[in-house]
């Protein structure tokens, strides 16, 4: 087990068993967490023969940068090598006035929605809360400023397929990082059970659901998890979700050019939010991604589409494409490399 993913409390027993004074522990925590540094040899603070020592009998648990990409909106694409040479890839966005990192929850994803490179792999395996934490570590590292005040878990994987991991690294992005929870936002393709126990842990994170169809035929061919849980039963953990925490739920809908585009949907879908989610995130279909059979949505259908669900009283923000030059959507940069084969 890395050092990196145990809370201060951990750290300090681990101190205690291994014979040393509890407050080692803390200054651990401090270095690994508060400064971020990679290596023991950097813990200036403790004594270089237990430096030494720490460095043959632990590891600090950080991954290694393998690539990094730039794209001129200043979008920086990360791909991360895991210890056990599988590739997760970590986004940073910066923005005039924050800094958001998006990072993933799986290596892969056994969802399988059709529009995403990541699906391709399958799901190869979970990730620790430990590497979902390094993720915002290194980014910050990647950061102009070297800051990172907002958290986004929307990369590869499905969050609440992983959920224990999920909830360890938010507790340790809230405490030890301390980015709030409010800052944090956790997007799921529709997970019910997942939605309602997060509802439930007084943690007030936004939640994100990516809907992309108002209709059970339509969105159970886009995202097969739709099969197992329809459109009325997510709806309803969502309204659950809001009512206990207070927090607003941001719907995402990708529009996919001549699937699920036209006015009808739109209106069908504004009939679904009426009352209960106000704000939908229209994100039009990143055309830049060769690898994928769908296409982009035509500027007037995106208009369209935004002018139906405006009418209807929702508001509307339309996520910009950012890095389109550097695969920065999900999955598409590691899709692109060779990963072990998946698990079944
Ligand atoms: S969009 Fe998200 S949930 Fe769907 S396959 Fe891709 S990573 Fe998984």
């Amino acid at each position: 087990m890395p050092l990196l993913g145990q809370t201060r409390d951990q750290l300090q027993q681990w101190a205690e068993r291994r014979g040393l004074p509890r407050f080692r522990g803390r200054q651990i925590a401090d270095w690994l967490y508060r400064r971020g540094v990679r290596t023991f040899a950097e813990m200036v603070d403790l004594p270089a023969p237990l430096r030494e020592q720490l460095a043959t009998d632990e590891r600090v648990g950080r991954s290694a940068v393998d690539q990094r990409q730039q794209a001129a909106d200043g979008t920086t694409k990360l791909l991360l090598l895991l210890a056990d040479d599988r590739r997760i890839e970590t986004v940073v966005l910066p923005y005039t006035d924050r800094v958001s990192v998006c990072i993933s929850s799986q290596v892969g994803c056994p969802v399988g929605c059709v529009f995403c490179a990541t699906a391709t792999m399958g799901l190869l395996r979970n990730l620790t809360a430990a590497e979902m934490v390094d993720q915002v570590l290194t980014a910050r590292e990647h950061s102009p400023g070297g800051k990172v005040s907002h958290v986004v878990v929307m990369g590869m994987g499905e969050p609440m397929l992983n959920y224990d991991a999920l909830l360890r690294a938010l507790r340790l992005i809230t405490a030890e990082l301390e980015i709030s929870a409010r800052r944090i936002t956790v997007s799921t393709a529709g997970h019910v059970p997942g939605i309602r126990r997060l509802a439930d842990e007084a943690l007030p994170v936004t939640l994100a659901l990516s809907l992309h169809a108002p209709n059970d035929e339509l969105r159970s061919e886009l995202i097969p998890m739709g099969r197992k849980w329809g459109v009325g039963e997510v709806m309803d953990a969502v309204r659950h979700y809001t009512r206990t925490t207070g927090r607003r739920v941001t719907l995402e809908y990708l529009l996919l050019g001549g699937v699920n585009d036209t006015p009808e949907l739109a209106r069908e879908l504004a009939g679904l939010l009426r009352g209960e989610i106000g704000h939908v995130n229209l994100i039009p279909w990143n055309a830049a991604d060769s690898l994928q059979p769908v296409r982009a949505p035509g500027k007037r259908s995106v208009r369209g589409f935004r002018e139906v669900l405006e009418q209807q009283g929702v508001t509307v923000t339309e996520r910009m494409e950012r890095g389109r030059e550097i695969d920065a959507a999900c999955g598409q940069l590691v899709v692109k490399r060779a990963q072990p084969e998946a698990v079944s």
